[in-house]
């Protein structure tokens, strides 16, 4: 193999590339017993590699995002995408992939064929020479960093995909797993495209999404049904053929080559979603811990959280709905929510003094028609000392007719501000494995998911189910649960 890239340079742009990973989500480290799970995993899959000489890592992150990736020396999963395997060997079958990656090389050898150029324009052109020095090392693991982890990895060709998956295969075989497993895992992701489009189209009136949901991560990768073609035809699934996820058939701890019952017992209880100090949406009740306060939702409000923002609609009367925050340049404790709000919203008309949560806020409306849209500011739960008058506020619009003014407002005495001890409690969503009894169906338990934001289609994509799928009495299904208690 012909690489113009050292296996130190390739490693050193692998540690920063992590780095700065590990710097913007922080390691998964809530459950210990989990972690230790994954990373003895990780030395089992290591061992049947053909790279020993470099040692691999295999962190978990905590991001809520559906993401798994690699870069040289370390296989890379975020706690988001566990919720969506359902056994032991799925989860392998995206480490040996990530594995695959590494031991090929695929970043040096893209590297050298120059198909990173564009990304790493200045690393490019100090390899050209070929050199080894060590602080054009830290400049290309600079660039790198400062492209983004993620970025650096899009580059990879459909070839090396193939590569990675066929790589995948051996190294399950290797290890005791039946390779048809990394077949659930194409479905699993195509099962997440068409809950992701979903998803979409209830935020956005209807409409599909412009990008795949595995834009951000995998460029590149091909689409999950073409690498699900490729691996059925590997592993000698017929064409098109869907192979039912293990757990429609019970498994026990006895009968479980495919670790389905010690993973499901593994992930038990992780968080699911953004984490509490964004805030934590469920059904009925919105909660956030920085801003600290308890919300008991308008009906049917289904919220979702951008990055930014919680972004959501009602799915009764299709009310659109945010939640921001805004803060204060100077800490000025006479600047409050009236003056915010005439800042944030200079063309506001019919701005009105108001009470929530026994503090003061102050309302006002935008727009007309259609577009009209009812302002509400009040303060954060997080001020200065917690007094009357601070300076972070929370913004809550309603795009709404004047018709729905009176549900706003009583929404809004289901508002509660939380002492810190209080806020400190929030617990975010979390997975629980729970045994079907007779009688439940698939809307029973998409029921039970703690979410309004399309739950059986959730409830389908995270246990690899469809409307045909039976639902047995014993076996084990995840379900998206809300254990906050305030
Ligand atoms: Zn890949």
């Amino acid at each position: 193999m012909f690489t113009t890239v050292s296996e130190d340079q390739e490693y050193a742009i692998g540690a920063k590339a992590v780095q700065s990973a590990i710097k913007e989500e922080g390691l998964y480290k809530e459950d210990e017993a989990l972690y230790d799970y994954y990373k003895v995993l990780g030395m089992k899959l290591e061992a049947v590699t053909e790279r020993q000489e470099k040692p691999l890592e295999f962190l978990m992150l905590d991001s809520p995002t559906y993401n798994a990736w690699a870069t040289p020396g370390y296989v890379n999963i975020y706690r988001g995408i566990l919720p969506y395997f359902n056994s032991e060997a799925e989860l392998v079958a995206v480490m040996a992939h990530e594995a695959g990656h590494i031991n090929a090389r695929h970043t040096a050898r893209q590297i050298t064929k120059g198909t990173l150029a564009q990304i790493l324009v200045t690393g490019a052109a100090i390899y050209a020479g070929s050199q080894t020095d060590s602080s054009e090392v830290a400049n290309l693991a600079g660039v790198v960093a400062g492209v983004g982890a993620t970025l650096a990895m899009q580059g990879y060709s459909r070839s090396y995909e193939r590569e990675a998956d066929d790589l995948a295969l051996r190294y399950m075989g290797k290890m005791g797993y039946d390779a048809r497993e990394a077949h659930n895992v194409f479905r699993g992701m195509a099962a997440y495209h068409s809950y992701y489009e979903q998803k979409y189209a209830l935020f956005n009136d209807g409409k599909i999404p412009p990008k795949s949901p595995f834009y951000h991560l995998l460029l590149s990768h091909p689409e999950p049904k073409d690498r699900m073609a490729q691996v059925a035809e590997t592993v000698g699934l017929p064409d098109g053929s869907v192979r039912l996820p293990t757990g429609v058939q019970p498994a026990t701890p006895q009968n479980d080559p495919q670790g389905r019952t010690r993973y499901l017992k593994q992930i038990d209880g992780i968080s699911v979603g953004p984490k509490p100090d964004n805030g934590v949406a469920t059904r009925t009740h919105f909660y956030h811990e920085k801003h600290r306060f308890k919300w008991q939702l308008p009906k049917g409000t289904a919220l979702d959280w951008t990055g930014q923002n919680w972004e959501g609609v009602n799915i009764h009367d299709k009310t659109k709905i945010k939640i921001g925050f805004a803060t204060a340049e100077k800490d000025d404790p006479d600047f409050d929510p009236e003056e915010a709000l005439r800042q944030l919203f200079p063309r506001a008309t019919d701005v009105e003094k108001a009470s929530v949560g026994g503090r003061t806020a102050y309302t006002a409306v935008a727009g007309s028609g259609q577009e009209r849209t009812r302002i509400v500011v009040l303060h954060s739960g997080k001020t200065a000392q917690d007094k009357t008058k601070g300076r972070h506020f929370i913004v809550l619009t309603f795009e709404a007719t004047a018709e729905k003014d009176a549900d706003i407002r009583t929404s809004l005495n289901h508002f509660t501000y939380l002492t810190l001890t209080q806020a400190e409690k929030i617990q975010p969503l979390r997975l629980r494995a729970v045994t079907v009894k007779k009688g439940d169906t698939l809307d029973s338990l998409a029921n039970r998911m703690a979410t309004n934001v399309v739950p059986k289609q959730w409830f389908m994509a995270i246990n690899g189910v469809d409307e045909n799928t039976p639902l047995i009495s014993g076996m084990q299904v995840k379900l998206v649960v809300n254990e906050n208690t305030l």
